[in-house]
C-alpha cells in the first residue's frame, strides 16, 4: 500500500505517491491559476494531481491508504474544510467532501506547517522525538506543535500559529500581514530579513552585500548569511541582529512547551550550524531556569525539498 501527498502552494500543487518509509515512488505538479477565488474549482485540480501521479506510480486507488492534503492558511482538519487561506484567495471550500466524490479513501487536510511538522516527525530530523516544536522561516513565519506524538492544534483546528505572537510592542515595530504590529513573523520570516538586509545596506555603502546582490540579480535571504561568512561586518550586523530576533520567539516557545527538539524549515534552514549554533547557544543559556532545566536540541529540518509532498502523506498515518 501506499500514501498519496498533496502540497497545495502559491505557485502549484504538487503531488507525489510515497510508500510507508517516506520514499516517493513518482511526483508532479500543476501551476495554481487565480480563477479558484471565483469557482473555487481548488478541488478539480487537486484531483488532477491525484490522477497524474496514480498514473505516474502505476498504480490504481486500490492500492492507496489514504491521501492527504497540506494547505496554507487556515483549515478545518475535523471537516476537511479550508476555512480561509490568503495567498490563493479561499474561502470555505469543503475540499474533502468534494474529493470524495472520486476517491474512497480517507482524505485529511492540514495546514502546511502542521503537515511539515508531523512529515518530520514520521519521515524526517524529528524521527525518536516526541515533543517537537517545529518553526519554518519562508514568506511568512509557520509553528506545529507536536506533543505526546501528536498534533496540536487547538479549538476547531485554528491554534498554533506561534508567527504571530508579538515580540514588539512599541509604536515603529513593523506591520504584520496579519493586521497587528510587531508579530515574531514580522521580524523572523525571510521577507523580514531581505528588509533587514536592505536597511543596514542603505547605511553601509561599502558592504560586500552590494556586489553580492547586484551579481544575484536581487537582495534575497541569502545575500547577508553569505557575505558574513566572508567578513563583510555589516553583513554580520545582520545576521547576529536576524537570529536574535528569531531566538526570540524560540524561547518564548521553549519556555511554554520545553520540547524535545526544536526543528528549523523553510529556505533560511540552507544555512544549517551557521543558524543552529548560536539559536543552540541562547536556548541554553537565555531559557527559563536554563541551568537546571532539560536540554532542548535545536536542529534543522531534513526533508527539503519534498516536505511538503511528505507531510501530507504523513497525515494519513
Ligand atoms: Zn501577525
Amino acid at each position: 500500500m501506499y500514501l498519496i501527498g498533496i502540497d497545495v502552494g502559491g505557485m502549484s500543487i504538487k503531488g507525489g505517491v510515497v510508500d510507508f518509509d517516506g520514499k516517493i515512488l513518482y511526483k508532479t505538479s500543476i501551476p495554481t491559476t487565480e480563477k479558484y477565488t471565483e469557482d473555487y474549482s481548488i478541488s478539480e485540480d487537486i484531483k488532477k494531481v491525484i490522477d497524474l501521479v496514480l498514473e505516474g506510480a502505476k498504480i490504481t486507488i486500490k492500492d492507496v491508504k489514504g491521501i492527504g492534503i497540506g494547505q496554507p492558511g487556515s483549515i478545518d482538519s475535523k471537516r476537511g474544510v479550508i476555512r480561509y487561506s490568503n495567498n490563493i484567495a479561499l474561502e470555505n471550500v469543503p475540499v474533502v467532501e468534494e474529493l470524495h466524490k472520486y476517491f474512497d479513501v480517507p482524505i485529511k487536510i492540514n495546514n502546511d506547517a502542521n503537515c511539515a511538522a508531523l512529515g518530520e516527525c514520521v519521515f524526517g530530523a524529528g524521527k525518536g522525538y516526541n515533543d517537537i516544536v517545529f518553526v519554518t522561516l519562508g514568506t511568512g513565519v509557520g509553528t506545529g506543535f507536536i506533543i505526546d506524538g501528536k498534533l496540536f492544534e487547538g479549538r476547531e483546528c485554528a491554534g498554533a500559529e506561534g508567527g504571530h505572537m508579538v515580540i514588539d510592542m512599541s509604536e515603529n515595530a513593523p506591520s504584520c500581514n496579519c493586521g497587528r504590529k510587531g508579530c515574531w513573523e514580522a521580524f523572523a520570516s525571510a521577507s523580514a530579513l531581505i528588509r533587514q538586509t536592505k536597511a543596514v545596506m542603505e547605511k553601509y555603502p561599502d558592504s560586500m552585500m552590494h556586489a553580492f546582490a547586484k551579481e544575484e540579480g536581487k537582495v534575497s535571504g541569502k545575500t547577508a548569511f553569505a557575505c558574513a561568512k566572508k567578513g563583510d561586518e555589516a553583513a554580520q550586523k545582520v545576521v547576529d541582529g536576524y537570529i536574535e530576533y528569531i531566538t526570540a520567539g524560540l524561547i518564548n516557545l521553549v519556555n511554554i512547551f520545553c520540547p524535545d527538539a526544536i526543528l528549523i524549515g523553510g529556505g533560511i534552514s540552507n544555512e544549517k550550524e551557521y543558524l543552529t549554533n548560536p539559536i543552540q547557544d541562547a536556548v541554553n543559556n537565555k531559557r527559563f531556569g536554563a541551568k537546571f532545566n532539560p536540554y532542548v536540541e535545536v536542529k534543522t529540518a531534513s526533508l527539503k525539498n519534498d516536505a511538503g509532498i511528505l507531510g501530507a502523506a504523513a497525515l494519513v498515518l
